[in-house]
């Protein structure tokens, strides 16, 4: 039977799409043309955290971390869960006053933080280099292991009744998609959450790719107890252009510790670039010095899929009807995945989202005589 929506992508946010719409009584099929949870999903940190460069990604980022916390309650260990939060480690004074601002931005959401003076933030993290400022303490946020937590959302549209195909998507159609192999399906709405990919599928998408590399140590446990973020780390995230690094160090459960982060554009070339991990390991072991006498196992990439105001793509798609677009989460995918979900399922199927679908609606893109998708 035909579906009511076929899911273009299994990575975090098709899968959490499947898992939203099926809970609804949709008939949902999702077709991917790899393994679930392998694009970005697969090289992602699985950070799950509160980002509050504007009020749209705030309410994304804090109402997904709420939902998050729903779904890792009583079964953390299969997602992998630590409730690490996030230590934001300031340099200096004027990073130290940023993270006052940032606390007060925070609180205003209902989020706990606390601002460290320098004493209490050795205290929590005495591997940090002696001569900082303090830093500001998110004890909700966490992390993952993102592709576990997709192929336990997309296992949970299966038990209800959703289809996972495998197959490559080789174009839109009127009603449906065409497969690589000349496979015809039909369906009520598409909804594409392809990554990067969507690019290939919907040419005139607002979206870039943003390579990044990420690392893992060896297991070393308690050498670090939470994530640990440089406050300056904002400003290399939303830098538009060239190749930028900063200090982020992750406790995995395992006792490994993972090395970001990059970000680079206009390259779709994954190897992992020795220049680029260069600069990475150098920036971390300016914050932690004993990480240089750690040993590094693997390093990996990936591509996130950035739009030009850094937020998502999350509703109908300007100029094809049936279309709806799931993408564009940029560094902040696997943490916004929930509440994006519950932001398509509510526009498609209606009922509630929890937050205002508006900054979202890839619509916000399309000027006079320019649509795309
Ligand atoms: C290095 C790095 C670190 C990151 N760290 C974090 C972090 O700590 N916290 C956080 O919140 N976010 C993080 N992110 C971002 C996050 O990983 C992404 O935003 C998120 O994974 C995007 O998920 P997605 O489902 O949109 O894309 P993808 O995971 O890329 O999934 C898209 C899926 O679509 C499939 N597909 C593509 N084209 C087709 C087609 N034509 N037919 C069928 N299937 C197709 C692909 O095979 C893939 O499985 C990071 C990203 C990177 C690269």
């Amino acid at each position: 039977m035909k579906p009511d929506v076929l899911i273009v992508g299994a990575g975090i946010i098709g899968a959490a799409c499947a898992d939203a719409l099926s809970a609804r009584g949709l008939r949902v099929t999702v077709v991917e043309r790899d393994a679930v949870g392998s694009g970005a999903t697969a090289a992602g940190m699985g950070h799950l955290v509160a980002m509050d460069d504007n009020a749209a990604e705030l309410a994304l980022s804090a109402h997904s971390l709420e939902l998050w916390q729903e779904l890792v309650d009583g079964q953390p260990q299969r997602h992998e869960y630590s409730r690490c939060g996030t230590l934001w480690v300031a340099a200096d004074d004027e990073e130290l006053e940023a993270a006052r601002a940032k606390a007060l931005t925070m609180s205003e959401r209902g989020l706990a933080c606390d601002v460290v003076d320098a004493p209490d933030l050795y205290r929590l993290e005495p591997q940090l280099r002696p001569g900082l400022a303090g830093g500001l303490l998110v004890p909700g946020d966490g992390l993952v292991y993102p592709p576990k937590s997709a192929r336990i959302l997309l296992a949970r549209a299966v038990a209800r009744g959703a289809v996972l195909l495998a197959g490559e998507v080789a174009a839109l159609e009127e009603g449906g998609v065409l497969l690589a192999d000349g496979t015809r399906l039909a369906a009520g709405q598409v909804v594409l959450a392809a990554g990067t990919r969507c690019l290939a599928l919907a040419p005139g998408l607002p979206l870039r790719p943003k390579k990044g590399h990420v690392m893992i140590t060896d297991r070393y446990p308690g050498f670090i107890r939470h994530q640990l973020v440089e406050l300056g780390y904002v400003k290399s995230a939303h830098a538009s252009d060239g190749e930028s690094v900063a200090f982020n160090l992750q406790p995995r459960p395992t006792g490994q510790v993972l090395i970001g982060s990059s970000r680079q554009f206009d390259t779709t070339d994954l190897a992992a670039e020795p220049e680029m991990m260069a600069r990475m390991l150098r920036r971390a072991v300016q914050y932690t010095p004993a990480l240089a006498g750690l040993n590094v196992l693997r390093c990996w990439t990936g591509l996130r899929a950035a739009t030009p105001d850094g937020l998502p793509l999350i509703g109908p798609a300007p100029s094809r009807r049936n279309l709806w677009l799931a993408t564009g989460h940029e560094g902040l995918g696997i943490t916004t995945s929930l509440a994006t979900a519950q932001l398509l399922a509510a526009q498609m199927a209606g009922g509630q989202a929890g937050i205002d679908a508006r900054p979202y609606l890839p619509s916000r893109f399309v000027d006079a005589g320019r649509a795309y998708g």
